[in-house]
């Protein structure tokens, strides 16, 4: 069985069902909202552990991002990850797509040899689906983006992609990148057994850095100029808040699932929903 080195980028991201905070400057106060796993990360791990389970290897999670990102990170091991990489350095905040991807694309040949990478398709925050094309423009690899099925044949891979109007088949050597379409397989839960061992290495911190190493901008060798607001040509000109999403919504309170069950009932509007109060 053939062993692919697999790579999987994944990014943290503000919890939009928490409150982030505004800066004055327009720009999202990261530290004041609850952070997340980028859902449409979520394809892109189930992606790379499914060439792991299917046709043998390994796989490297790799982020960037501030310390609390090894959360996510812990979040991937414990789906069968083997390795993290966090590139985690003050000198990066600022740091726009262009950045982001030079970045991550010294990050990624620290990382290593490898066969194929993974990316989400885009994320809830920045949310330009920018950086996995740039990241293969930068490596000079060919890309599959919105990739929604692949299979391995002759060390090929054999690709379906959204195109406007339907899908497109494709079939690629390696190594290459792929972004993955949330039309592809959502992530299969944890299992007990991975969990549990995360939870045991989050108790031995030496044991942990095993599996997640955070690297900072001279380790990888990457020229600080070309990161943080420096390396970033782009310009946030203004930013503006249009207004608290929910339309008309009417929320409802309800003690108990019965109750909430007979509010439920009363609701003659389909905007009427209910929340429990616990
Ligand atoms: C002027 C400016 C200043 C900014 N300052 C900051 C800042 O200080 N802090 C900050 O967090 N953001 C900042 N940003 C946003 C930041 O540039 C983007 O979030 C980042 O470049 C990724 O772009 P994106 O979120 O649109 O990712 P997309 O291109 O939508 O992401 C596609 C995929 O690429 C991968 N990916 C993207 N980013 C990462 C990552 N960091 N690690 C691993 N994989 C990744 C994931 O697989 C993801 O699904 C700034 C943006 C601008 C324009």
């Amino acid at each position: 069985m053939a062993g692919y080195n697999i790579f999987v980028l994944v990014k943290q991201v503000p919890d939009q069902g928490s409150k982030a905070g505004i800066n004055p400057d327009g720009t999202i106060d990261r530290a004041k909202a609850k952070r997340m796993l980028n859902p449409f990360d979520r394809y892109a791990l189930q992606a790379a552990l499914h060439v792991k389970k299917t046709y043998g290897g390994t796989v490297t999670a790799i982020s960037m991002g501030p310390p609390p990102a090894v959360e996510i990170l812990m979040e991937a091991l414990e789906h069968g990850v083997d390795r993290c990489l966090l590139l985690s350095d003050r000198r990066l905040a600022a740091s726009d797509t262009l950045a982001t991807a030079y970045a991550l694309y010294k990050t990624v040949l620290y990382a290593g040899q490898f066969d194929m990478i993974f990316c989400g398709l885009q994320t809830t925050d920045g949310d330009t689906a920018q950086v996995g094309p740039q990241l293969a423009e930068r490596l000079n690899l060919p890309q599959v983006t919105y990739c929604e099925d692949f299979k391995i044949e002759d060390g090929k891979l054999h690709a379906t992609r959204i195109i406007e109007g339907g899908t497109q088949r494709v079939v690629v050597p390696t190594p290459v990148l792929f972004t993955v379409a949330n039309s592809y397989h959502p992530l299969e839960y944890k299992s007990f057994r991975g969990t549990w061992r995360v939870q045991q290495l989050a108790r031995q911190p030496e044991e942990l850095k095993k599996y997640i190493q955070t690297v900072d901008l001279d380790l990888i060798e990457a020229d600080p100029v070309r990161t943080g607001l420096k390396g970033s040509p782009t310009i946030v000109a203004a930013t503006e808040k249009v207004g608290d999403i929910g339309g008309n919504c009417k929320m409802h309170e309800g003690e108990s699932p019965e109750h909430m069950v007979e509010e439920v009932m009363k609701c003659t509007n389909i905007s009427e929903f209910l929340v429990a109060s616990k």
